[in-house]
């Protein structure tokens, strides 16, 4: 299927065919070299924040980015000199007034960074901070959000530096009041130049939709700005962005967007896409008649304003269990076994999904007060989580003090490196008390039921031998057959590491573990299970002739091998305890599917 049949492709396509019909507004002519756009082009762009591009019409035709600059000028203001300098040169209420308005607060301060005097104080923040490096600064960081390198305008430059005498009378104005504190000709070349800068409405929805993914480019995967910048971003673009309609278009629309008098829209809806549309034909306030329209149909045809969120939080766990329902994939020896399913509330295990954010955290922390008193070890399995927002983190460090005053072991797993969630989680949690990291939910789990089983019948102790009448396999069977069995088998030791059986090959034996720990796993890695002593391996050699699965021996491993043609002498011999030992492997393997259904029903209850 093309991406012109999706379905997001195929409304997009009728808005750009129902919108290209609307010829109302004008060609911006205030700079001379605008009016030479062609008023018939219209493209549509929308990126989406795992970077996927809707393209639709005139999408790659390029123009200048004009006061859509504003925003990320803005941004990348924040991060050079940080909030606390820009707020001294910029408000953030409406103006209410036209973009290049020449009034100011009243304490000289522009009104916001949206209109032409707020953009040209962040522009002269920047030359401030970089100097004769201003302009090179916020070309590359526009660059970076639109994930290419764009190019600059110079007729449209030199069109508007020739032109701009209200930009500069602003510009006199701020330096006079001493917002602006350097050259005006300086500043207000790198601001000419900002508007100049080349885009289509391709790059306008890449730049949006970075600014929906937290400041990551969900094409390059380079994180541009902070998501500090970004909410504040947000936040301008959402009051002040579309010119002196902006209470309009957040009533209708809900998606903070800026225009420019180029023609261009961004809208970025956090979370969920970038769009950027261009048509040069605006409206009276300065906005683009198509692109108002598209961003209006997007809108109210799937419901997109930011308010109209709805969301369930409980759906942020995706399984919640202790180990008595579902154990790691170690197989414990009968005692153990038992001291397991005695104490199995001492461990949950809570499966998260989706991103964490205030809601679901708040969520989490009621769910895991709820959970039993005796709970020693909470194993939180972060695989399916994407992210963890600040109010989340926070909320987890307070669940985090008061489990560790309950003495409560926490384990997280499934924290993968170099993911948003290591860098959220990652150092922070090594400070904390009674707090690690195990890598796959599995091991984290046979950490805790080791620690169970040793609290209660002190260290595993995986070195002692095991006699051949423990053996699960074996059980029951009388003494002479028992020792009629035994003279057939030879002791094998097997070296830390060591592979002892080989997935694919012809099946000849059967090991029963004397002593050490083996794992079974597939050629991949992935593992089956672990056994210890009293365990056999390669017992389905009795049913099926071609191995499965490898077997590794995890530590130094005694082994009594029994092959398949001295069983079959045995069974001429001892057929009535032959069929005791079948008995015996099919309770095993009833046993394993019983265990095996238990998890699948509790996993897939959620
Ligand atoms: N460079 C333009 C100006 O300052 C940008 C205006 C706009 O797009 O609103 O006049």
């Amino acid at each position: 299927m093309s991406s012109a049949e999706l379905p997001l492709a195929r409304f997009l396509a009728r808005c750009h065919s129902d919108f290209s019909k609307d010829d109302s507004g004008e060609v911006a002519s205030y700079i001379p070299e605008l009016s030479l756009a062609n008023p018939a082009d219209f493209g549509i762009a929308v990126t989406t924040v795992d970077g996927f591009v809707y393209e639709i019409g005139d999408s790659n035709v390029e123009f200048t980015i004009q006061s859509i600059s504003k925003a990320f000028v803005f941004a990348v203001a924040l991060e050079t000199v940080g909030p606390d300098r820009v707020e001294t040169v910029v408000g953030v209420e409406p103006s209410g007034d036209a973009f290049n308005s020449i009034r100011l607060r009243s304490d000289n301060r522009p009104f916001n960074p949206m209109v032409n005097a707020g953009a040209i104080a962040c522009t002269s923040l920047i030359c401030e901070s970089e100097g004769d490096g201003a302009f090179t600064r916020l070309h590359d960081a526009l660059s970076r959000f639109a994930g290419r390198r764009l190019d600059v305008d110079e007729a449209t430059f030199k069109s508007e530096r020739a032109t701009g005498d209200r930009n500069r009378a602003i510009a006199y104005l701020l330096r006079n009041h001493g917002v602006l504190l350097g050259d005006v000709d300086q500043v207000l070349d790198v601001y000419f130049r900002q508007c100049a800068l080349r885009v289509s409405a391709r790059d306008l929805s890449v730049m949006a939709a970075t600014l929906s993914h937290k400041g990551r480019n969900p094409l390059t995967g380079e994180q541009v700005v902070s998501s500090y910048a970004v909410a504040r971003t947000l936040s301008v673009m959402t009051s002040s962005g579309m010119y002196d309609s902006a209470g309009r278009w957040v009533y209708r629309v809900g998606i903070p967007a800026k225009s420019g008098v180029g023609g261009g829209i961004v809208a970025a809806l956090p979370s969920q896409l970038g769009l950027g549309t261009y048509s040069p034909r605006i409206d009276d306030q300065g906005n683009s008649v198509r692109g108002l329209r598209t961003c209006e149909a997007l809108s109210t045809h799937y419901g997109l304003h930011m308010l109209n969120r709805v969301g369930d939080v409980r759906t942020c766990i995706a399984a919640s269990y202790d180990v008595g329902s579902v154990s790691s994939r170690r197989n414990r020896r009968p005692r153990e076994q038992a001291i397991l399913e005695a104490h199995h509330a001492k461990c949950a295990i809570v499966e998260l999904t989706g991103a964490l954010s205030f809601a679901n955290a708040e969520y989490i922390s009621r769910r895991v007060r709820g959970l039993p008193p005796e709970l020693a070890y909470l194993i939180v399995d972060l695989r399916r989580v994407p992210s963890v927002s600040e109010a989340a983190l926070q909320l987890m460090a307070d669940i985090l003090d008061d489990l560790a005053r309950a003495e409560v072991d926490v384990v997280f797993c499934g924290i993968t490196k170099g993911t948003p969630v290591e860098a959220a989680l990652g150092e922070w949690l090594l400070g904390k008390a009674g707090v690690r990291s195990i890598a796959l939910l599995d091991e984290a789990i046979e950490w805790a039921e080791d620690r169970i089983i040793q609290s209660e019948a002190g260290a595993l102790d995986v070195e002692k031998p095991t006699a051949l009448s423990e053996q699960q396999l074996l059980a029951g069977l009388d003494p002479t057959a028992l020792s009629a069995l035994s003279e057939l088998m030879t002791p094998h030791h097997y070296r830390v590491g060591e592979r002892m059986i080989l997935a694919g090959e012809q099946a000849t034996t059967l090991l029963f573990v004397v002593s050490g720990v083996v794992s079974v796993r597939l050629p991949g890695g992935l593992r089956l299970a672990t056994l210890s002593a009293g365990m056999a391996v390669g017992e389905m050699a009795l049913l099926e002739t071609t191995r499965s699965a490898d077997v590794w021996a995890d530590t130094a491993v005694a082994c009594l091998e029994l092959s398949l043609d001295a069983f079959a002498s045995f069974r001429n011999l001892h057929p009535r305890a032959c069929e005791h030992i079948m008995g015996n492997l099919a309770r095993l393997l009833a046993k394993r599917l019983i265990i095996a259904n238990t998890k699948i029903e509790v996993l897939a209850s959620y």
